[in-house]
């Protein structure tokens, strides 16, 4: 589609140059935001180091976080001094007050249905689990399931639903954060389905929705391995393969809201059907229905319907362990597909940190010597060495703690930052 120039040009004909960023885009945010947000990232923090690391007077530190601590988002903690143990005052520091509100956290996937509730400061207070069939689920069944899990999970932490003030919610496949649509999805049967809305007219709390992808990024970054990376990639490998991609410490979506689908790159002209109808998808060589689909037929296994691919896929990997050559191949040139999807991430992005994760990180064979040999291999030469390749086999609970970060920041920057939450949905 071409795009038509719909600038104006002024009366003098003075256009102005630099980029035209909106007002309270998300690298200008609101200085009380920026102020919580340290707060939160720093656990305890005197004024002193906010006004020194936002390079902002005391005074207007002073002010702010006032408005901060009445509003109830952050408290005072007497923290003890350095090196002057049981001497003078206590230091104060600030803190997140973690019970200013509560939210809950979940993963939708094909194979269970997970979630947790954590507190303001990001404190894990409950989780649960929903084994589910695999299979799409029409809307409704997806709203009674995600319903019961959230009646669940709250009951384990003996809250009332109304105890929440935000519900963050991933699910597999092509969604629209910023807009709460989810354009396909595999644990769905309709499409598109205003999920985000729709959820929260059921649940009666505010929802947001993301791609499990980016939620696992997400973790990563508020808790986990990429808190001080600035750009890193998180690449899932379950049942298709996904990636979420930190650029700048945010979330990358891209223009369309869609994000990065490493999964339907083209790994291979006219190759493998991917689900997604197109041909050589790196999914369709990776992923879990791909490898269920070599092992049935190099294992001589009858396809069945009935047969659950979880347990097609460790029947395969037990063949492997026990070294069936046929076994091993099929996990082998899955990993070589790998490295040339990895490969292509750091020759476009040149990411400080590749994490792996998802539940077929389990399979070793997937990322073996010989394949990191092999994505070295097809990495550009610069003289530089390649970044970490990092494996978090953590599952579907970190997946949710995602869910969670992103309904915590949706409630702060709902209270902070409004109407730069209306440009920059994260
Ligand atoms: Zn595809």
């Amino acid at each position: 589609m071409l795009r038509k120039k719909i600038r104006s040009e002024p009366a003098d004909g003075r256009k102005g140059v630099g980029p035209l960023i909106p007002p309270l885009a998300e690298t200008q945010r609101p200085l009380r935001q920026q102020v919580f947000e340290l707060v939160r990232a720093a656990g305890l923090i005197p004024r002193v180091q906010v006004a020194k690391d936002l390079g902002v007077s005391p005074a207007s530190v002073t002010t702010i976080t006032s408005e901060l601590i009445e509003a109830g988002l952050i408290e005072e903690v007497a923290a003890p001094r350095e090196g002057e143990a049981g001497r003078g005052r206590p230091a104060v520091a600030l803190g997140v007050r973690a019970g200013a509100y509560r939210v809950a956290g979940m993963k939708l996937s094909d194979r269970e249905h997970t979630a947790v509730l954590v507190d303001f400061a990001g404190n894990l207070i409950a989780d649960d689990v929903i084994p589910r069939r695999p299979g799409p689920m029409s809307l409704t069944e997806i709203l009674d399931a995600i319903e019961a899990l959230l009646d669940r999970v709250c009951a384990k932490a003996g809250l009332p639903r109304e105890a929440l003030s935000a519900v963050g919610i991933g699910v597999p496949g092509f969604v629209d954060s910023a807009e709460g649509t989810v354009l396909w999805s595999s644990v769905l049967a309709d499409r598109p389905v205003p999920l985000a809305a729709a959820a929260g007219a059921r649940l009666g709390l505010p929802v947001t929705i993301d791609n499990d992808a980016n939620l696992v990024a997400l973790a990563e970054l508020w808790f986990g391995a990429g808190r001080g990376l600035s750009d890193f990639a998180v690449v899932t490998i379950e049942h298709g393969v996904g990636m979420g991609f930190v650029m700048n410490h945010r979330i990358y979506r891209g223009a369309q809201r869609l994000g990065l689908e490493l999964g339907h790159t083209k790994v291979q002209l006219d190759g493998a059907l991917c689900r997604c109808g197109q041909r050589g998808c790196l999914e369709a060589y990776v992923a879990d229905y791909a490898l269920a689909r070599e092992a049935s037929t190099a294992l001589n296994w009858g396809h069945k319907e009935s047969q659950p691919i979880n347990v097609l896929l460790e029947s395969l990997y037990d063949h492997a362990k026990a070294g069936n050559a046929t076994a091993k191949s099929i996990f082998r040139r899955a990993g070589r597909y790998l490295a040339v999807g990895l490969a292509n991430v750091v020759n476009l992005f040149d990411p400080a940190l590749i994490i792996l994760s998802g539940e077929r990180m389990r399979y070793d064979y997937l990322y073996a010597a010989e394949t990191l040999d092999e994505m070295d291999n097809l990495t550009i030469n610069t003289g530089r060495p390649r970044p970490p390749i990092e494996i978090h086999a953590w599952g579907d609970l970190l997946w949710a703690h995602g869910a969670a970060a992103l309904a915590l920041s949706a409630v702060s920057e709902g209270l902070l930052a409004p109407q730069a939450r209306e440009i920059a949905a994260q």
